[in-house]
């Protein structure tokens, strides 16, 4: 059953979005050649506690940790490790935070000093598929034009789509209904309404779409080992229309970089 939301509630998963927002934006200075997972995880968590947050994953169905760090063949829900991130890496960082009884849920895959042109492109892709569809969130339309919209732009590019991890509702509780994939049709599934709120989450990888989990029963890596991307943003339908709570701002600031956010 999918829980619409008031503009109240609405405002308080802005705030608790903005806490995740943040928190890549502290870390978006911490990645780099040399940084360590394991490090990052914990300036994580002392970063989202400051801000009178709790983080959203540590210990949601026994997660260990704050922060799902995703490098390279790695789609999502990697584990935070003491290896090292290495040049050329490219790492997704998806962070949850739970503040005043809200989740945020967002991620963002950095580049790690100088990553190659083609993964770069992935990158791109994969963060325009994602503001793709976002676009279509509107009230009237249907799921299925979002879940078209990213898989359209992937697929357009030559990018698998990982059909078995999805999107999702997203309130009181991390995941709720509806489901959302980032693949689909036109004109199908639910109508969307004022007061959804969503988290969309593109996981596009340079090959093959099949995903296969590790034996520790949580990191998500491509079949053929190529490398995959992941970009989420919490958006909410407020007068009919996408509203972005969350935001990139904080990391493009670090970064030095102009992007639309
Ligand atoms: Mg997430
Ligand atoms: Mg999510």
């Amino acid at each position: 059953m999918i829980k619409y939301k008031t503009p109240e509630e609405i405002e308080k998963l802005r705030a608790a979005a903005q806490v995740v927002s943040r928190t890549l934006g502290m870390l978006a200075a911490e990645i780099k050649p040399g940084a360590s997972p394991v490090k990052l995880d914990k300036m994580a968590e002392e970063y989202i506690r400051d801000q009178g947050a709790a983080p959203g994953f540590l210990g949601l169905y026994d997660c260990p940790s704050t922060l799902l760090i995703s490098r390279n063949e790695t789609v999502v829900h990697g584990l935070p490790i003491s290896e090292p991130l290495h040049e050329g890496d490219i790492v997704s960082v998806d962070c949850g935070a739970l503040l005043d009884g809200y989740y945020g849920d967002h991620a963002y895959t950095y580049e790690v000093g100088e990553v190659d042109a083609d993964t770069r492109q992935l990158l791109r892709v994969t963060k325009e598929a994602l503001y793709k569809g976002i676009k279509q969130m509107r009230a009237g339309n249907r799921l299925g034009d979002v879940s078209y919209a990213i898989q359209q732009h992937a697929e357009s590019h030559g990018y698998g789509v990982v059909r078995e991890l999805v999107g999702h509702g997203i309130g009181t509780t991390m995941h709720e209904d509806p489901q959302v994939p980032n693949f689909g049709r036109q004109g199908r599934g639910k109508k969307l309404k004022e007061g959804l709120t969503l988290a969309i989450e593109p996981m596009i990888t340079m090959g093959t779409h099949r995903v296969k989990q590790l034996s520790d029963g949580w990191t998500i890596n491509t079949v053929d080992g190529k490398p995959a991307a992941h970009f989420e943003h919490d958006v909410a339908i407020v007068n009919g229309e996408p509203d972005i709570l969350s935001t990139f701002d904080y990391i493009y600031e670090a970064l030095g970089i102009k992007e639309e956010s």
